[in-house]
This record gives structure tokens, C-alpha cells and sequence, in this order.
């Protein structure tokens, strides 16, 4: 893509200018350092933003409590109707947003619309439950009274989101929070900070446009220090947090220590199952797009491939074969499959990553590298690499977030291949390659995949917003998105109404005075 062409689409979303600081609605202010948000496709500065200060912050969140108190009594569906008006906007918008994303983190440009297609889906999904929002009545054992459950606007949703997904993962939050009748406080990652300013200012607009208060939508800016003036903040009742599994232990703890409620969105190690009975075609293309996709950084990327002997060679083969075709360079020229890391700190993670893995006995049949010369300047394109592996060693039980696949052989039947895929402490997705209806709903059982998705036939990664996303054990648990996962953006309150003149106790408990 041409420079002028780029710089264009950044103007559509008004973050040329540098310096750009916290933000309640459309007003930008802040008092801290400045942070600079590099490319990593091209090595350039793209823009500055100020990090909030204690003190900003402090206006931010009063702000927030404001906007909270008018826009709770706002019925449901109305509010759906606002979400309703940012999904168009991001329709209208797709492009540069995309464009952006694919800039500033260096995902593909397909990649990076996608991104925006998922903030328009999980809007449209949100508009439809605004008029939803259901609890359950049940019978009252007590006669003449009514029992019911309603759910209730919860208050502050703090956000603190990862790079990799550095728009869509607010969106999933937000469009559910703010259907829900909560207002929202975002930090995003210091890694991509460009993207959320760009976000706020489409929902700003909005919020203005239909008078509403500005606090509904708020942003700071920072790294986890700023973070932490979320997580130890009593006033901010749901902490959702994406990242890594560190930073995850940290912030449940820290959240916990005040009783609040945490929704976790954390590391992956996932693998993908080939039994004797797979479709090889698309067995490959899964694995090939779920391990180099977004340059292997995706929670859900493909960690793993673990493989049955009788079919071992010859997938082998085939990948290092299909290794060979895969185009590394900018991720807004859409020829290219693969773009670049984030930046040099995930660089050498991803070298000591294969350093480790031939100390402990592992086999490159893909070589990896740092790629140098034209197109090449960032210093953050790498090959994706291919390794021979044992579960057991220190580094496949850890999530590297970059393209190293490690292939893991196993013998007889489809249970000794689920055993390996549980043998991490992350649960996040998984999958299964088979045309065999039996290994499949082993797979799929209650003594199958101990993941948040299990999918048959298709790749780790690539959920669809009508599911609920999320992963078990040191993923963290929590569930974003589709299905039912709004329920943790509200408060359930159950009710029972007495019309009758008299007043019975429950448990045929009896009291007379
Ligand atoms: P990271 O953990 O370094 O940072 C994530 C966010 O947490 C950032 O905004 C950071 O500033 C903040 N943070 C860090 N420490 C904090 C603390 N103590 N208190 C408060 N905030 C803190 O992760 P990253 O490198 O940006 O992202 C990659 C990781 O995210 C990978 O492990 C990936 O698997 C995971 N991820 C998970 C999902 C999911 O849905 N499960 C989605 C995307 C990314």
C-alpha cells in the first residue's frame, strides 16, 4: 500500500496529530509522558499519546460514575439502538480502522478488517439482546406470592486489553457492557495505544450526536501501572482483562483482594489432533494458517500438532513443502502471509524460544530467523519455523507468541492424543482432525477436550462472535462475546412479591405474635 494512500485513511480517523491524552467522550487531556507508538512494519513513528496520570485518571472515573447514574435509566433497547449507530459507523469506517490495526500491529490488512468485521458482528449480536436481557421466574412455594430473577445495569466495566487484538477485544466488551446499561473504562495496550484513540473517537462522536454523557465511553492511557489504578479500584465493580498469564495471576489477585469480579481472558497453547482417519488437505491448511496467521499471535494460535505415527511423515512432509510458499513481508500488501512481530522484545523471545527448544533435544525442520535488508527494516520479521518436539519439554508447556509450531508424535489410539493435548495448564482452544464420528465425540465428551472450544474439522483459531470465547485453567476462565456471556456485565437480583394479606415464611416456618 502507498504511504499517501495510509496517511489518508489515518486522517479519516483523526489520529494524526501526536500527544493525543486520556479521553472522557470527545475531551482528550492528560498530564503524564508521552508514549510513542512505533510501526512494526516499517520501523516508523506513527503518533504519540499522553499516559494518564493518578490525577487524570481521578476525572476519568468520576466522569464515568456520572455518565453511569443517567445512562442506566436509559431503557435497554435504546441504548441497543446507540450500539446500533456504532456498528454502522464502523461499517462506513472499515477500511482505515483495518488499515490501522494492520499498521500499527502488524497483522495482515485481511486480518486486520477482519478485526473491524468483528467489532460491526458483535454489535449487531448486541442490538438483538438489548430487547433480550432475560432472567427465569420460578413458582413460589408460598401461596399468593411471585418469584422472579431480573438483571440489573452493573456499574464501571474496566477494560484492559492486549495488542494483538487491539480493537476487537474492547468491542466485545463494550457492545455487551453498554447494551447492559454499564459505562466503560479502557486501557489499552501500551503496544498499540493509536487504535483505542481511534475507537474512542468513533464512539465519541456518537455519544454526542445523541446527547448523551460523554463518560459513557472513557480511555486512559498507560502501561500496567495505569492498569493497576483499575484493578485495586473499588469503584470499578468487573475488571476484564486479556493477556498474558502473568499479568492474568496478578490481576485476579489483585481484583479478588477487594471482592470484585474479574472476567479472564488469558495465554493459549493450542494444539490440533491428527488422527489416522483425517482429511490431510484440510488438515494442512489449518495447521499452516493457525501457526503463521497473524505472525503466531493469536491466543488461539496453533502451538501444537500432535500427529499419529502411521501419518507422521507424510504431514510432515507436506508442511515443510507447504512452509516453502508462505510470503513474508508488509501485511498491507496482500500478497504477503505472514507480517511481523510486535517488536523486538518478542524478536528474541522468539529466538530463545528456538534456542530452547534444540537444547532440549528438539529438531528443526523449519529453521527459523531474523529476516534483515529491504522491506525488512523494523527489525521484526521472522520465519516461521517448524520443530520436532516432546510435550514434556519446559518450552512447548509454555505459550511463545510468535510462529513456532512443534510436531508431537503419538501411538495407538485417539485418547493417548487427547492426554498429550491436556497436558498443559492452558485450556484455551483446540481441535480435532478426523472423518471418524467416534474419535470425533471422544474428542468433543466429557473425557475429551478439557478446552473453552473444541472444534472438529476446522483450526484452533478463527471463533465467530455467536459463541462464547474463552479457555479453562490458567486461561482464566472467563467468557466474552456470544451466548450468554452478558450476564457478567449485570447484577442478578432475585425478587418475591407478596399479594396476599397474609405473610407465610418459607420452609413452613411458623412465627405468630
Ligand atoms: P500482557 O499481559 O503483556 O499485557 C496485556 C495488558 O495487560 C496490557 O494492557 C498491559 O498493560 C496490562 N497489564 C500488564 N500487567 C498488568 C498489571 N499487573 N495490572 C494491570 N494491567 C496489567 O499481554 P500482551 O503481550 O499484550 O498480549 C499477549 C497475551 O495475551 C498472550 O498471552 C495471548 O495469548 C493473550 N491473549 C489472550 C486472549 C484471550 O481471549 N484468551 C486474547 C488476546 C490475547
Amino acid at each position: 500500500m502507498e504511504t499517501s494512500k495510509l496517511q489518508k485513511s489515518l486522517q479519516k480517523l483523526n489520529i494524526q496529530d501526536v500527544n493525543k491524552g486520556t479521553s472522557t467522550g470527545s475531551k482528550s487531556f492528560g498530564n503524564g509522558e508521552l508514549i510513542a507508538s512505533y510501526s512494526p512494519v516499517d520501523g516508523k513513528l506513527i503518533g504519540k499519546v499522553i499516559s494518564t496520570t493518578k490525577q487524570d485518571y481521578e476525572k476519568v472515573i468520576e466522569s464515568a460514575q456520572k455518565a453511569f447514574t443517567t445512562w442506566r435509566l436509559v431503557p435497554a433497547p435504546q441504548r441497543g439502538e446507540i450500539v446500533r449507530q456504532f456498528g454502522d459507523k464502523l461499517r462506513e469506517l472499515k477500511q482505515p480502522l483495518g488499515e490501522l490495526v494492520s499498521y500499527e500491529m502488524g497483522k495482515s490488512l485481511q486480518e486486520g478488517l477482519g478485526e473491524v468485521q468483528e467489532m460491526i458482528d458483535i454489535c449487531d449480536f448486541a442490538v438483538g439482546l438489548s430487547r433480550q436481557l432475560h432472567g427465569l421466574t420460578m413458582h413460589s412455594e408460598r401461596p399468593g406470592h411471585r418469584m422472579y430473577e431480573q438483571y440489573h445495569s452493573l456499574g464501571i466495566v474496566g477494560i484492559i486489553s492486549a495488542f494483538n487484538f487491539p480493537v476487537a477485544v474492547w468491542s466485545w466488551n463494550t457492545a455487551l457492557a453498554w447494551i447492559c446499561g454499564d459505562v466503560c473504562v479502557w486501557k489499552a495496550s501500551e503496544k498499540a495505544p493509536l487504535c483505542s484513540i481511534a475507537c474512542q473517537h468513533i464512539i465519541a462522536n456518537i455519544l454526542k450526536e445523541n446527547n448523551l454523557p460523554e463518560g459513557i465511553s472513557c480511555i486512559v492511557n498507560g502501561d500496567y501501572k495505569v492498569g493497576e489504578f483499575m484493578t485495586t479500584d473499588k469503584r470499578i465493580p468487573l475488571i476484564s482483562a486479556t493477556g498474558s498469564i502473568k499479568m492474568g495471576k496478578i490481576v485476579a489477585k489483585t481484583v479478588a483482594e477487594r471482592l470484585g469480579r474479574s472476567l479472564l481472558e488469558l495465554g493459549g497453547n493450542n494444539a490440533i489432533i491428527i488422527t489416522p482417519n483425517a482429511d490431510l488437505k484440510i488438515s494442512i491448511i489449518g495447521a499452516v494458517f493457525g501457526a503463521v496467521g497473524t505472525a503466531g499471535q493469536r491466543c488461539t494460535s496453533t502451538r501444537r500438532l500432535i500427529i499419529h505415527e502411521s501419518m507422521y511423515e507424510q504431514v510432515k512432509n507436506t508442511l515443510v513443502d507447504a512452509y516453502k510458499q508462505l510470503r513474508i513481508g508488509n501485511p498491507l500488501d496482500e500478497k504477503n502471509h505472514v507480517g511481523p512481530l510486535i517488536d523486538k522484545d518478542a524478536v528474541k523471545m522468539y529466538e530463545n524460544a528456538l534456542k530452547k527448544v534444540v537444547e532440549e533435544g528438539g529438531n528443526l525442520l523449519v529453521e527459523g530467523g531474523v529476516l534483515k535488508g529491504e522491506g525488512y527494516e523494523s527489525g521484526c520479521y521472522v520465519k516461521p519455523a517448524i520443530a520436532e518436539a516432546k510435550n514434556a519439554f519446559e518450552i512447548v508447556q509454555h505459550e511463545t507468541f510468535a510462529p513456532i509450531l512443534y510436531l508431537i508424535k503419538y501411538s495407538g489410539e485417539v485418547e493417548n492424543a487427547i492426554e498429550i493435548q491436556n497436558g498443559v495448564v492452558q485450556g484455551l482452544s483446540s481441535a480435532i482432525m478426523t472423518t471418524n464420528l467416534r474419535e470425533a465425540e471422544k474428542f468433543l465428551s466429557v473425557a475429551g477436550s478439557d478446552c473453552g472450544i473444541a472444534n472438529v474439522n476446522i483450526g484452533t483459531s478463527g471463533a465467530e462472535i455467536g459463541g462464547a470465547f474463552g479457555g479453562e485453567k490458567e486461561t482464566g476462565g472467563g467468557r466474552e462475546s456470544g451466548s450468554d456471556a452478558w450476564k457478567i456485565y449485570m447484577r442478578r437480583q432475585t425478587n418475591t412479591i407478596n399479594y396476599t394479606s397474609n405473610l407465610p415464611l418459607a420452609q413452613g416456618i411458623k412465627f405468630d405474635l
